[in-house]
């Protein structure tokens, strides 16, 4: 088994020594509750065994809910956190880089892969079939798909490339090096569960030892000396992890994510936006139309905008050759559309970005067994659900009219009509 840990050895050290910190500091929590707190002050003392049993079993529970979640989020960062495959081209060169290691010797320059960081340029490029069988997905100002020169893949809307663990991630956030890897969109609704539950546990052992230390102190008697040393730990972890979860929630409510987050204000997306075969560019807007036309295809008119710039720098003879209209049939054309400054397509809504990451029942947001209903990509027309951002920015370049005629807008109105429901 395969898995995925950062590149930086000291950081898979620090990731490997923080859990025996962690079981020393939840075991010593136990000591201090169990032991100090319920059975020696409140039973032992004071007789209260009502209070005390109350505490253990909100305590027991709170542990469980804890070390569940935070399992489940190490299992996930680990073996699948969601990470795109590597292209052809990254898998020869890691091979190489590895082979290099493993013979220990410094090779010269002229026997490493040439590497070439831009887009894969072949129309048929592997893996772009899948961008453009979609009727919106983020771009490029040619009309490709972005592409990560590291793992010689396209990369699908809100994937980032991490250089932590030097792979793609689909909705990277974060590098967590308490739970030892990347949380991404296979593991955030765990990791939110995780810090939440924490937080609760930390208040609750926040609690119960400072309300023991003050009626100690009101009493007279001598101080437990485990309390205050609970309380410190308890307060730190508990601080954190309180702060860790509400940014996490604002995050989920809001459908953003850490990466999202930087210069959000001025952020702007580019998107393809289906548009019918036929529609012309615009002073405002670029055309491209898929499957990309070959070299041998590009002067014959049924590829236009960017696409086709790129496509006559490559410098091959232009043949007038008519795709058949079977051929013309299949191709798909789209409109190259920006969002204004900070508008975050994927926004559906409270409720709606609350579901995609969270589940949609009680048992899915309490309990870390099903992954975000997100991570399953099942729409068809993008990635990720797109909200009413998307009608706004038709309506902007005057798309949305044209979406209203009848003998043009079929393909168009089913994005309206998608993005309405
Ligand atoms: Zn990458």
């Amino acid at each position: 088994m395969h898995l995925i840990e950062s590149t930086r050895a000291v950081t898979r050290w620090i990731t490997r020594i923080i859990p025996v910190f962690l079981v020393a500091a939840v075991s010593y929590a136990t000591y201090a509750v169990v032991g100090r707190v319920c059975s020696s002050y409140l039973i032992g003392k004071r007789g209260e065994v009502g209070t005390a049993i109350v505490i253990l079993i909100l305590y027991f529970i709170l542990l469980l809910l804890m070390v569940g979640t935070y399992f489940r989020t190490i299992l996930t960062v680990l073996i699948d956190p969601g990470v795109v495959p590597y292209g052809p081209g990254a898998v020869e060169r890691k091979k190489a880089a590895r082979d290099r290691r493993r013979r220990r010797r410094q090779e010269p320059d002229l026997e490493s892969l040439p590497y070439y960081a831009g887009p894969d340029m072949n129309p048929d490029s592997p893996g772009l079939e899948e961008f453009y069988t979609k009727d919106v997905f983020v771009c490029e100002n040619d009309g490709r798909p972005k592409w990560c020169s590291e793992c010689s893949t396209w990369k699908a809307d809100r994937v980032h490339h991490s250089s932590e663990i030097d792979r793609c991630v689909y909705r990277m956030d974060h590098y967590c090096p308490w739970v030892g890897g990347m949380i991404g969109e296979n593991s955030f609704k765990f990791f939110v569960q995780f810090t939440t539950y924490t937080a609760c546990y930390c208040g609750l052992v926040l609690g119960a030892t400072a309300s023991s230390l003050r009626k100690e102190i009101s009493e007279g008697s001598p101080l437990d000396p485990h309390f205050i040393p609970t309380i410190v730990l308890a307060a730190f972890f508990g601080l954190f992890t309180f702060l860790m979860s509400v940014t996490s929630l604002r995050y989920i409510f809001y459908n953003m994510t850490n990466v999202d987050m930087i210069g959000y204000q001025s952020k702007v997306y580019q998107l393809a936006v289906r548009v019918p075969r036929g529609t012309m560019p615009t002073d405002r807007f670029t055309i491209v139309t898929y499957p990309l036309p070959r070299g041998d295809e590009d002067a014959n008119g049924w590829s236009n905008g960017a696409a086709r710039t790129r496509a006559n720098e490559s410098g091959s003879s232009p043949v007038q050759i008519r795709p058949s209209a079977r051929d013309e049939l299949a191709t798909r054309t789209f409109a190259i559309l920006r969002t204004e400054p900070g508008e975050n397509p994927w926004d559906i809504g409270i409720w709606g970005n609350w579901k995609s990451v969270m589940g949609t029942n009680i048992i899915d947001w309490i309990l870390p067994f099903r992954r975000s209903p997100c991570a399953n990509h099942e729409g068809h027309e993008s990635f990720y659900p797109l909200g009413p951002v998307l009608r706004d920015i038709l309506v902007r370049y005057n798309l949305d009219e044209l979406a209203m005629k009848e003998d043009l807008g079929l393909e168009m109105r089913e994005i309206a009509r998608g993005n309405r429901a």
